[in-house]
C-alpha cells in the first residue's frame, strides 16, 4: 500500500522513501534522467540513470530512493518539494500511458467541452479540476460538520419514488414487477422531508441528489444536481433564514471565501423587481468582483400563485408552502388569489438563485386548498397527494426548510463560469453522460421484461411524416399546403399567401460547438451578440449547408421549426408568439404547414427567448 504522499517527503532528507505516482514530465540528459513525479498532493523531482529513459508522461510508476537535498543553485522555491529530490534505487512501471487526447497542464478552457467530458477521468487530472474536487469535498465536510454540531440528523430519502410537482419534468424509471407503471426520480426530497418532520425528527438534513428533466438553461445543470436539503420543525421563516445564513457564512469563510455583506440584505419580491428588474441580482461592484467577494441577498414575500397560459393558477415556487400568516384566511376563502403572498424565501448569490425554501402548509385544509386553487378537483388532490393530507392529520408540527444548491454555491466560491466545472461527472448540455454516453438503447430482453416497446424514430422516415405523426398524436389541427418548390422565406410567403411575419424561420447554428436550432419570424434576423451574451456562449456561428443536412436530414430552405425532432438545443424567439398562426416549410421545398402558434409551442416545448432584431 502507498504510505506516503509526495508532499510528505519534504522533511525526509536522508531517508529512503517509496513513492507512487504519475510521470508529469521527463528531462533526458544522456546518462542522467530527471522525472517530475506527480500525485494528488503535488510533485517531486526524481533523479535516475538511463533505465528511466523509456518512461513517458502519464506513465504510472513506483519509485524507491533516498531523499536528498538539492545543490543550492538548483533549488526551486516555488515548489513545496523544491529543496529536495529523490535519487532512485529501484523503480517499476505499473501502468503504461498512451498519449493523452489533450494536454492536462493547462486549465482546459480552450479544449472542446465534449472532448473533456468524454475523457473526464483525464480532465480531472488537471490542477484546476483537482482543486475543484477538493473544494467540493471540503464544502460538504464543513456543511456536515455544521449540521451535526447543531443537532441535525442526516437521513437518506428514496431515489426511486413517486412523481411530485416541483415545476420540472420527471425522469421516469419503468417497473418490471408492475409492468406499465413507473417510478419517478425525485425532483427534490420535498415530501419525504416533510414526512420526517411528522415522524418527529425535528431537524433533518441530507446531501440530496435531485433529478429534473429540464430544457437546457444556462444557469442550471441538466439532469441531476445536489442540494443541501434541510427541514426543521417549530420554526418561523426568520429562523430558517438565520440558520441557513449562519451555515453559509461559516462554511464559506472556512473555505477562504470573503462575503460582501453580513447579515445578508433582505429584499421583498416587489423591491427586488423595482430595483433590479428581476428576483435574482448581482450586488457586486466591479471592484468586488476583482476582489472575489461573494454577495448574498434574500428575497421574500413572493406572490404564491401566477396565472397559467390557459387562464388558471399555478404556484410560483412550491405548492407545499404555507401562505404568509396574514393571507391564510384569504387563501382558504380563495379570495384575491393574485395578492396572496407565500412564505417562500430565495437565497441569491452573485446574480444566481442558490437556494429556496419556505414554511410549509402543515394544516391539511391549507394544502388541499392550494391544489384546489390550481384547478385540481377534490378527488384528484386526494388521489395524488392523499398520503400527504393524511400524514398532516396525525399531529404535524409547524415546519419549514430550504435547499441550497451545492453545485451553484461551489461555482461562486471557485469563480468558475459553469456548474459543470465543479461536478465530477456532469452531463453534457445535450443531456449525455460523461464517458459512458448514456442514454443508450436497452436490449430487446430488457425491454420485454419491462413490457416496453420502443417506437423507433426511423431516420428513413421523412421529416414531413414525422411532423404529421407528432401533430396527429396530439390531435392538433393544421393545414398542409403543396406548392411549387420555394427556397426563400419571401417566396414561400408569397406562394402560400401568408404574411412574411408569420413564417417560422428555422436556423441551425453551432453555439460553443454544440448544434442548436433558433426559430424566429421570417422578417427578422438573429441578434447573435445578444443571444451569445444571454446564453453565456463564447462562440456562435451558422452551420454550413452540409452540417444542416447531417443534423436534420433536410435541405437548407426547407428546415421545419421542430428542433425537438432533431435532438438539438432548441430556442424560439418571443416575437414568433405574436402570431396566431405560423407557417413553415415542413421538411420539403414543396410542402408547407400552417398551424396555431400555441399548438406549436405546446408540442415542441422550446426555450422561449428574445433574440431577434430587424434585418
Ligand atoms: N424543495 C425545494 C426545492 O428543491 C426546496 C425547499 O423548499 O426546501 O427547490
Amino acid at each position: 500500500m502507498k504510505k506516503l504522499f509526495i508532499e510528505q517527503t519534504a522533511d525526509k532528507v536522508g531517508q529512503e522513501v517509496e513513492l507512487y505516482g504519475w510521470v508529469n514530465s521527463k528531462r533526458d540528459h544522456k546518462q542522467i534522467v530527471f522525472i517530475d513525479l506527480r500525485d494528488r498532493s503535488g510533485s517531486i523531482q526524481i533523479v535516475g540513470n538511463e533505465s528511466l529513459k523509456p518512461l513517458s508522461p502519464e506513465d504510472v510508476i513506483y519509485v524507491k530512493g533516498i531523499v536528498k537535498e538539492r545543490p543550492k543553485n538548483l533549488i526551486n522555491e516555488k515548489m513545496k518539494t523544491g529543496k529536495i529530490e529523490v535519487e532512485v534505487n529501484e523503480f517499476k512501471l505499473l501502468g503504461k500511458a498512451k498519449t493523452l487526447p489533450f494536454p492536462i497542464d493547462s486549465d482546459g478552457s480552450n479544449i472542446d467541452e465534449e472532448l473533456r467530458l468524454k475523457y473526464r477521468y483525464l480532465d480531472l487530472r488537471r490542477k484546476r479540476m483537482l482543486k475543484n474536487m477538493l473544494l467540493r469535498s471540503s464544502f460538504i465536510q464543513e456543511a456536515r460538520d455544521y449540521f451535526y454540531r447543531h443537532g441535525f440528523i442526516e437521513i437518506h430519502t428514496p431515489v426511486l419514488s413517486k412523481t411530485t410537482p416541483e415545476g420540472a419534468r420527471d425522469f421516469l424509471v419503468p417497473s418490471r414487477l408492475q409492468k406499465g407503471k413507473f417510478y419517478a426520480l425525485p425532483q427534490s426530497p420535498q415530501q419525504y422531508k416533510q414526512l420526517l418532520m411528522i415522524a418527529g425528527i425535528e431537524k433533518y438534513f441530507q446531501i440530496a441528489p435531485c433529478f429534473r428533466d429540464e430544457d437546457p438553461r444556462a444557469d442550471r445543470a441538466y439532469g441531476e444536481f445536489y442540494q443541501i436539503d434541510i427541514e426543521m420543525s417549530f420554526v418561523e421563516r426568520e429562523d430558517v433564514m438565520r440558520m441557513t445564513e449562519q451555515m453559509i457564512i461559516e462554511v464559506f469563510e472556512k473555505l477562504g471565501a470573503k462575503i460582501k455583506q453580513k447579515p445578508f440584505p433582505i429584499f421583498t419580491y416587489k423591491e427586488a423587481m423595482e430595483k433590479f428588474g428581476a428576483d435574482k441580482f448581482d450586488l457586486r461592484t466591479e471592484e468586488d468582483k476583482k476582489n472575489n467577494l461573494q454577495a448574498f441577498g434574500w428575497v421574500i414575500d413572493f406572490p404564491f400563485f401566477e396565472k397559467t397560459k390557459e387562464g388558471g393558477w399555478t404556484f410560483t415556487h412550491n405548492p407545499f408552502s404555507a401562505p404568509l400568516p396574514a393571507f391564510k384566511q384569504q387563501l382558504l376563502e380563495k379570495q384575491n388569489i393574485e395578492s396572496i403572498l407565500t412564505s417562500q424565501y430565495d437565497l441569491v448569490c452573485n446574480g444566481f438563485e442558490v437556494g429556496g425554501g419556505s414554511i410549509r402548509a402543515h394544516e391539511p385544509n391549507v394544502l388541499e386548498t392550494v391544489f384546489e386553487i390550481m384547478g385540481y378537483k377534490k378527488e384528484e388532490v386526494w388521489e395524488q397527494f392523499g398520503h400527504m393530507l393524511e400524514a398532516l392529520s396525525y399531529g404535524a408540527p409547524p415546519h419549514g426548510g430550504i435547499a441550497p444548491g451545492i453545485d451553484r454555491l461551489l461555482t461562486c466560491i471557485a469563480h468558475e463560469p459553469s456548474l459543470r466545472e465543479v461536478i465530477p461527472f456532469p452531463l453534457t448540455s445535450g443531456g449525455r453522460t460523461s464517458i459512458m454516453e448514456a442514454p443508450s438503447e436497452a436490449s430487446q430482453e430488457q425491454l420485454a421484461e419491462l413490457g416496453i416497446a420502443v417506437k423507433t424514430k426511423s431516420r428513413n422516415k421523412k421529416v414531413f411524416d414525422q411532423i404529421r405523426e407528432l401533430l396527429d398524436s396530439h390531435t392538433i389541427q393544421y393545414k398542409i399546403l403543396e406548392h411549387p418548390p420555394v427556397y426563400t422565406s419571401k417566396d414561400a410567403a408569397k406562394i402560400r399567401g401568408t404574411e412574411l411575419t408569420q413564417g417560422a424561420k428555422a436556423l441551425i447554428m453551432y453555439g460553443d460547438k454544440k448544434p442548436l436550432m433558433l426559430v424566429l419570424p421570417a422578417h427578422l434576423s438573429v441578434d447573435m451578440k445578444k443571444f451569445k451574451m444571454d446564453r453565456r456562449m463564447k462562440d456562435l456561428r451558422m452551420a454550413t449547408p452540409q452540417e444542416v443536412k447531417k443534423i436534420t436530414g433536410v435541405e437548407i430552405g426547407a428546415i421545419p421549426p421542430f428542433g425537438n425532432l432533431f435532438e438539438v438545443e432548441f430556442y424560439v424567439d418571443k416575437k414568433l408568439g405574436e402570431n396566431k398562426d405560423i407557417s413553415f416549410n415542413a421538411g420539403e421545398h414543396t410542402k408547407s404547414i400552417v398551424m396555431k402558434y400555441i399548438d406549436f409551442e405546446r408540442v415542441t416545448k422550446p426555450v422561449i427567448l428574445d433574440f431577434s432584431t430587424k434585418i
